[in-house]
């Protein structure tokens, strides 16, 4: 086991995750939880974004290098209404940047995971998205992200 990590890393000359991109956090009301975290972080979200095709609005803080993204659902059958139905306002998904998103859906898959698409597609940010499901990832809804350039 361990020696498959090892090899892993010191083998391979691709980098197939680079950082935490964001984190996203289901939030029932918009308007409250950019209060809520405004307070927290001590700045201002520097952007929000509708995006249609998930069915949510969006509003992301910077922290660091990293980016803290709040859902909230725009429709009663957006994933985020079913996740809050199911678990209640909290973190979401983690989201990975990545440098070929492409190369890495086919890597997780021959590796077991279970992807929520065939192909990526256009999420908040300017990103190309694409999920691996939460059953294949100890519970934990995974993000891969690339900036489309
Ligand atoms: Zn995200």
């Amino acid at each position: 086991m361990f020696c498959k990590f090892e090899s892993r890393t010191c083998g391979t000359q691709s980098i197939p995750m680079l950082k935490v991109e964001h984190i996203g956090i289901a939030v029932k009301n918009m308007q409250d939880a950019n209060l809520l975290f405004e307070k927290l972080f001590g700045k201002a979200a520097y952007k929000k974004e509708n995006v249609d095709t998930e069915k949510v609005t969006t509003s992301f803080f910077q922290i660091g290098e990293t980016k803290i993204e709040l859902l909230e659902a725009t429709d009663p059958n957006s994933a985020i209404s079913k996740f809050i139905e199911k678990r209640g306002e909290g973190i979401h998904h983690i989201a990975l940047e990545v440098q070929d998103i492409y190369a890495e859906m086919k890597r997780l898959k021959e590796e077991g995971f279970t992807l929520l698409s065939d192909l990526p597609h256009k999420g908040a940010d300017n990103k190309l998205i694409c999920f691996v499901h939460p059953k294949t990832a100890n519970g934990v809804l995974v993000e891969l992200c690339q900036e489309i350039r």
